[in-house]
């Protein structure tokens, strides 16, 4: 394992073995997650000894290449990791601050059927550190502090559940950067064993769920996973995480034209959440070259919207931000692994 996927605890066991006093635990872990440095040179308190042990098991990203918003200063990030992947990082600017929101895998393998991130299927999970870099790697280039972390790029969370378990218990770390859970949200598709496990982690995290149809039928043409996991069984989960985490669920609802923006989805939505303390983003979805769906317009999603509220359901629209950038879902990913 690298060294700033360790715990502190693990790090103390690693210097122990590398005949290092303890306290060189403390200093590394701070100089990886308070001072985010990329690489070992920069740990000036260190033996330069010690500094050419650590050297080769310390990974960062590189950038490969940078959009920017001209609209609203959103910067979508294309990193190269040590094996030449790349994933995608995108940098939002907000009035109550900076949200990054991080890829979880290398491609994925869930298969929605209006994703460009899933064209090329699971090439591999990412470590720890490579979520943690995410997060450092573009504080280090706009020279500000992140604010809001939200597992939503790339890859599902779940099918990489461990390695997601230790990066947000790294970046809530008192001693590292000491976020707070609460300020971040993780989506998934809908992987039950992962909600339930997550539920008892006893982390506050706002747990979003890819909802995208209020159906099983409806659902099971668009996302592949409702085939495995039921709609209903899938809202019991994310009633279980709310009664366990005391956190409200985001169903995030993607509208395409056409497909399930209709005013008997809504309906069907509203009676499937009426009663539960819980917010929905309608997102307008963003058209991906390779599929054929149409995103839905305005007077629908205002329509769609209104319904919902009659339920008392709390809803939002999602500004599409960055659109002009490429920024829906791994396209820019896509784009590049096109003209390599
Ligand atoms: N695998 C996780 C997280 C990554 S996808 C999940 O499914 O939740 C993050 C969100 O973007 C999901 O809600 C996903 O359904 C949505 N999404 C994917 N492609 C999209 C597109 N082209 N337009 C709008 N939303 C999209």
């Amino acid at each position: 394992m690298d060294l700033r996927s360790m715990t502190q605890d693990e790090l103390i066991t690693y210097m122990k073995e590398a005949g290092e006093p303890k306290f060189r635990a403390k200093q590394v872990f701070e100089w990886l997650h308070r001072h985010h440095v990329s690489t070992a040179d920069e740990m000036t308190n260190l033996s330069l000894a010690l500094r050419e042990k650590l050297s080769p098991e310390i990974t960062t990203v590189r950038e490969e290449t940078r959009q920017t918003s001209k609209t609203d200063g959103t910067i979508k990030f294309l990193y190269r990791l040590f094996d030449g992947q790349m994933i995608e990082t995108v940098w939002m600017p907000h009035d109550y601050g900076n949200s990054v929101c991080i890829s979880s895998q290398a491609g994925c393998r869930m298969g929605c059927s209006f994703c460009a991130s899933t064209i090329g299927g699971l090439v591999r999970n990412l470590t720890p550190s490579e979520m943690l870099e995410q997060v450092y790697a573009s504080m280090r280039t706009t020279g500000e502090r992140v604010d809001n972390i939200v597992v939503m790029g790339t890859g599902e969370p779940f099918d990489n559940y461990d390695n997601v378990i230790r990066f947000i218990r790294l970046i809530t770390d008192p001693a590292g950067y000491n976020l707070s859970a609460r300020n971040i949200t993780v989506s998934t598709c809908g992987i039950i064993p992962g909600i339930l496990a997550f539920a008892d982690e006893g982390l506050p995290v706002t747990l979003a769920l890819s909802l995208h149809a209020p159906n099983d039928e409806l659902r099971k043409k668009i996302m592949p996973v409702a085939h495995t996991y039921p709609l209903e069984d899938t809202i019991a989960a994310c009633r279980t995480y709310f009664e366990k985490t005391g956190r409200r669920v985001s169903y995030e609802y993607s509208l395409m034209a056409g497909v399930n923006d209709g005013e008997r989805e809504a309906r069907e939505l509203a009676a499937l959440l009426g009663k539960d303390n819980c917010h929905v983003n309608l997102i307008p979805i963003n058209p991906v070259a390779e599929r054929s769906y149409k995103t839905s317009g305005s007077a629908s999603v205002q329509k769609f919207k209104l319904i919902l509220e009659k339920s008392s359901i709390n809803v939002t629209i999602r500004r599409s931000a960055g659109s002009d950038i490429d920024a829906a879902c791994g396209q820019l990913r896509r784009k590049h692994a096109q003209e390599g």
